[in-house]
C-alpha cells in the first residue's frame, strides 16, 4: 500500500564531515533531527522532498558545555536535556522554562534546539529567548563555519539566512546580566502552539522578544527603549501595539494577541521589578 511515506530516502551519515559532503555532494536533502515537525509535514503533504539526511547520530552536535564565559548548545540538544541541564537551569533559566512549555514529554524528548531554530516559525517557543540572550547560531558546511547574530538568522517568513549545505551545528549564548522571563499563552497547557510567547531580559537595557506576532519572532527596540528612559508601562504598551504586526489565525485574532502582548508586558515589567524580585526573595526565604 501506498502511504506519505513511501519512497522515501535516508542517508545515515556517522561524522558531521560525512554528513556535510552529502549535503554538497548528493543534495538536495532535506536535515533530519529529531523529527517532530518534519513528521507532521510528512503527514499532511506539506513536504515535497523525499530524500533525507538523518543527523541522530553525529555525536559533534550534541551535548552542552561552557566555552569561556559562553553556554554552547549543540544543535541536537532536546528540550528534556535543556530542561534537566544544571548550566542551563542556572545561566539561562529561561530557556529550561520555555522547554517545559514545549509539546509535551514525548516532543521534548526528540525535539532539539537546532530544530526549533531550522524550522523558523514565528510561534517557536525558545525562539524569543534566544533572542534576548543575544544568541548566535553557529553553521557549518564543507567551505567552513560562520556565527550569524540571532537577530540576522531570520531573512522572513519561516525564511533563514542558512544555505542549502549547511547545519546548524550549535547555539552560542553569551553570559546575560539580569533578571530573565519568559511567558507562554496557548489555548491549554501542553501541545499547544502559542498564541503569544514572550521572553524579556530586565537590565542593563531591557531585551524584550514576541512570537507568534510578526512574520518572525521580533524584538521590540522602541518599546524596550520607553521603558529604558523611564517611560510608564502604558506609554510602553502603545508603542508595543504598534511595533508588532499580529494576525487573525487558526489559533488566535490579531485583537486577541494585541491585548494579550500588552498585558504580557505589564507582568514581565511588574514581576521582574526590584520590589517583585526581593518579594519573591523574601518568600523563598519563608520572610512574609
Ligand atoms: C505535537 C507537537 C507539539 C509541538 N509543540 C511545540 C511547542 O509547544 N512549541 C514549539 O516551539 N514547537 C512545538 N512543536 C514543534 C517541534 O517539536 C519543535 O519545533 C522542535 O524543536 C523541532 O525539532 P526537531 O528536532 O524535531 O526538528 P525536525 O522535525 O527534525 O526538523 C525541523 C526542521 O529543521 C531542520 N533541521 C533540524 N535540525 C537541523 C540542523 N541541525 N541544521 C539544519 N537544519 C535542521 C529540518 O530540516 C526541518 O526543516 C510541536 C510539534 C508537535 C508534533
Amino acid at each position: 500500500m501506498a502511504t506519505a511515506f513511501s519512497r522515501l530516502a535516508l542517508l545515515r551519515p556517522r561524522t558531521l564531515d560525512e554528513a556535510l559532503r552529502l549535503l554538497r555532494d548528493d543534495g538536495p536533502l532535506v536535515p533530519l533531527a529529531g523529527c517532530t515537525d518534519l513528521y507532521v509535514g510528512l503527514h499532511f503533504g506539506t513536504v515535497p522532498e523525499r530524500r533525507f539526511l538523518d543527523l541522530s547520530g553525529l555525536r559533534a552536535l550534541r551535548g552542552l558545555r561552557l566555552r569561556r564565559d559562553t553556554l554552547v548548545i549543540g544543535a541536537l540538544t532536546t528540550y528534556t536535556e535543556l530542561i534537566r541541564s544544571p548550566l542551563v537551569r542556572r545561566r539561562l533559566p529561561m530557556l529550561a522554562e520555555a522547554s517545559r512549555w514545549v509539546g509535551s514529554a514525548q516532543i521534548q524528548n526528540r525535539g532539539t534546539l537546532g530544530g526549533n531554530v531550522a524550522n523558523a516559525s514565528p510561534a517557536g517557543d525558545a525562539l524569543p529567548v534566544l533572542s534576548v540572550a543575544g544568541a548566535v547560531i553557529v553553521l557549518r558546511s564543507v567551505r567552513g563555519e560562520r556565527r550569524v547574530p540571532f537577530g540576522s538568522f531570520y531573512t522572513g517568513y519561516r525564511q533563514t539566512a542558512m544555505r542549502p549545505d549547511e547545519l546548524i551545528v550549535a547555539v552560542e549564548v553569551p553570559p546575560v546580566e539580569d533578571r530573565q522571563w519568559f511567558r507562554k499563552v496557548g489555548t491549554r497547557a501542553a501541545q499547544a502552539i502559542s498564541k503569544v510567547v514572550m521572553a524579556g531580559v530586565r537590565a542593563p537595557h531591557p531585551a524584550i522578544a514576541l512570537g507568534s506576532v510578526a512574520p518572525t519572532v521580533v524584538r521590540v527596540p522602541r518599546t524596550e527603549a520607553v521603558l529604558a528612559g523611564g517611560g510608564t508601562i502604558a506609554q510602553a504598551q502603545a508603542v508595543l501595539a504598534d511595533e508588532i504586526q499580529p494576525i487573525d489565525d487558526l489559533r488566535s485574532t490579531a485583537a486577541y494577541r494585541r491585548r494579550v502582548s500588552a498585558n504580557l508586558l505589564a507582568q514581565f515589567w511588574s514581576e521582574t521589578g526590584r520590589s517583585a524580585v526581593r518579594r519573591s526573595a523574601a518568600i523563598r526565604q519563608g520572610v512574609s
